[in-house]
C-alpha cells in the first residue's frame, strides 16, 4: 500500500502557547530545507500537526531526513480520503491487508475531530472492524496490545488513515532559541555540546582558537571537518578562526607557569565574547564536564568565569564520558576527534597547572599587562568561513532564521 503523505506531530512546541505560531514557522522551515533534494513535495503546516505531501517523491527517503529534525516529536505514513464510509472501508482494508501477515492482531484507533461526520467513533470502530474481520480471514482484534494499530482521525475536509508510528529527534526546531556562540576545540566534548544546544533550538556559530606554527594546518582541517559535521544538521555552519599565537607566548612571559591555562582560559572567553558581541549572539557555549581535567574543576570555572557574565551554557557538565562519546558515535564526529592533532592549549600546558586556581591570584597576575591590544588585534584578525554540509543538504542559511 503506497502512502501518499507523511503526518508531521510536533510534541514539545504545542505546548508554547503563543509562540506556537513562531515555532510552527521554524519547523515548517527545517523541513524544507531538509526536504530540499525532493523538488516535488509540499509541506503544509497548521496549528497542531503538519503535512508533507510526496507527490511521487520516494516515502522511505523523507522518512530518513525527518528523522534528523529537530522539534518533531513523531510522525506517521498516513494516507487521505474523501468522507465515505464506503471508501473509508476499502482503503483500511488495503492498508491492514499490506501489513498483515499470518497471525497478527490489530485494532482500530478513532479520532473524530469534526463531529458532524456520519459515524460516531463507536460506529467507526464497529463498521471497519467488522469489515476488516470479515475480509481477512485469521485476523485477530486485541485493545490491549495488537500489532496492528489502524489510526483513522476524521476531520473537516477528509478522513487520515495511517499505522505506523516513527520516533521523530525531539527537541526545538533550530533558531527557535536565538543565537549562541561554541568553543570548539578538536576534543570529542565540545561538537557534542554543540550538537546538544542545537537540539534545544539555538542557532550556533563555531570560534576556534588556532596558534601556528604551534598547532598545524591538520588540526585547523579537523576543526573544519568538525564544523562541517554540524553544518548536516541544518545545512550550513559558520566558523571563526582565531589567531592566538601572540597571545600565548604573551601568556608565556607574564604569567606564571602553573597559572597560565587558567589564563589562556580567560583570554579565550574574553575573545570569545567579543566575536559574541558583533555577530549578536547571547551566549556562549562549551564542553567543559565537571572533573574531567585541571581546567574543570568548580575552582578552576569560577576563576575563569570571572571575565564575562555573558551566560555560559555547558550542556555536559554532569555527564558521564561513556554517554559523551555515545553522542559522538551517533553525530559521527567520534572518529575526526580521535584522530592525533595539537590542540593549542595543551602544548603550552605546564608539567603541573593549578586544578584550585584562585581567582584573584590570575587577575594579579594578569594586571602587569595591558592584553586589550592583542584582544582586539585578534578579534580583527578572525578569518570567518561558511562550511556547507557534504551531505548534499542544500540550502539558503538565511531563510532558517
Ligand atoms: P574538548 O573535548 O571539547 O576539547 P576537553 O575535555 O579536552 O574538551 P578542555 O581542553 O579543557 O577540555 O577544553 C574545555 C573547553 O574549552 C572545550 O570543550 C572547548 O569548548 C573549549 N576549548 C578548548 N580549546 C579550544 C580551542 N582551541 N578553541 C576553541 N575552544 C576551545
Ligand atoms: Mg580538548
Amino acid at each position: 500500500m503506497e502512502y501518499e503523505r507523511i503526518l508531521i506531530r510536533y510534541g514539545e512546541i504545542s505546548t508554547k502557547g503563543r509562540n506556537r505560531n513562531r515555532f510552527v514557522d521554524k519547523l515548517k522551515k527545517s523541513v524544507k530545507i531538509a526536504l530540499a533534494p525532493f523538488p516535488n513535495v509540499r509541506v503544509e503546516a497548521g496549528r497542531d500537526r503538519m503535512f508533507v505531501i510526496l507527490n511521487g517523491e520516494s516515502g522511505t527517503a523523507v522518512i530518513e531526513k525527518l528523522k534528523n529534525i529537530f522539534g518533531i516529536q513523531s510522525f506517521s505514513p498516513a494516507i487521505k480520503v474523501k468522507r465515505s464510509i464506503e471508501v473509508l472501508k476499502q482503503t483500511s482494508l488495503d492498508v491492514v491487508r499490506s501489513f498483515y501477515e499470518e497471525g497478527k492482531t490489530f485494532k482500530v484507533t478513532p479520532k473524530r475531530s469534526d463531529k458532524s461526520f456520519e459515524l460516531d467513533t463507536d460506529g467507526i470502530n464497529r463498521a471497519i472492524g467488522g469489515h476488516l474481520l470479515q475480509n481477512i480471514p485469521k485476523l485477530k482484534v486485541d485493545m490491549k496490545n495488537p500489532d496492528i494499530n489502524l489510526r483513522i482521525e476524521v476531520r473537516k475536509e477528509a478522513i487520515y488513515l495511517s499505522c505506523e508510528t516513527i520516533q521523530g529527534a525531539g527537541g526545538l526546531p533550530i533558531g527557535s532559541s536565538g543565537k549562541a556562540m561554541l568553543m570548539l576545540s578538536g576534543g570529542i566534548d565540545s561538537p557534542v555540546a554543540g550538537y546538544m544546544a542545537m537540539k534545544r533550538g539555538v542557532e550556533v556559530e563555531a570560534v576556534h582558537f588556532f596558534s601556528p606554527p604551534f598547532t598545524s594546518e591538520r588540526s585547523k582541517e579537523k576543526v573544519i571537518d568538525l564544523s562541517k559535521k554540524l553544518a548536516d544538521i541544518y545545512g550550513s555552519m559558520t566558523l571563526h578562526i582565531v589567531p592566538f599565537t601572540e597571545i600565548q607566548q604573551t601568556i608565556r612571559e607574564q604569567i606564571p607557569e602553573n597559572y597560565s591555562m587558567t589564563s589562556t582560559r580567560r583570554l579565550m572567553l574574553r575573545i570569545t565574547d567579543e566575536i559574541r558581541k558583533k555577530h549578536d549572539a547571547l551566549a556562549i557555549i562549551t564542553g567543559e564536564n565537571l572533573g574531567q581535567v585541571a581546567s574543570q574543576t568548580l575552582e578552576s570555572m569560577f576563576a575563569i568565569n570571572d571575565v564575562t557574565n555573558t551566560p555560559i551554557l555547558r550542556p555536559l557538565i554532569t555527564m558521564d564520558k561513556s554517554d559523551i562519546i555515545k553522542i559522538a558515535q551517533e553525530i559521527d564526529t567520534l572518529e575526526i576527534s580521535n584522530r592525533p592533532f595539537e590542540d593549542c592549549c595543551t602544548i603550552f600546558v605546564p608539567a603541573s597547572p593549578k586544578t584550585k586556581p584562585k581567582r584573584e591570584k590570575v587577575q594579579y597576575y594578569e594586571s602587569f599587562f595591558d592584553f586589550d591590544p592583542l584582544i582586539h588585534e585578534a578579534v580583527k584578525e578572525t578569518e570567518t568561513i561558511v562550511l556547507n554540509s557534504e551531505n548534499n543538504v542544500r540550502t539558503e542559511f538565511s531563510e532558517l532564521f
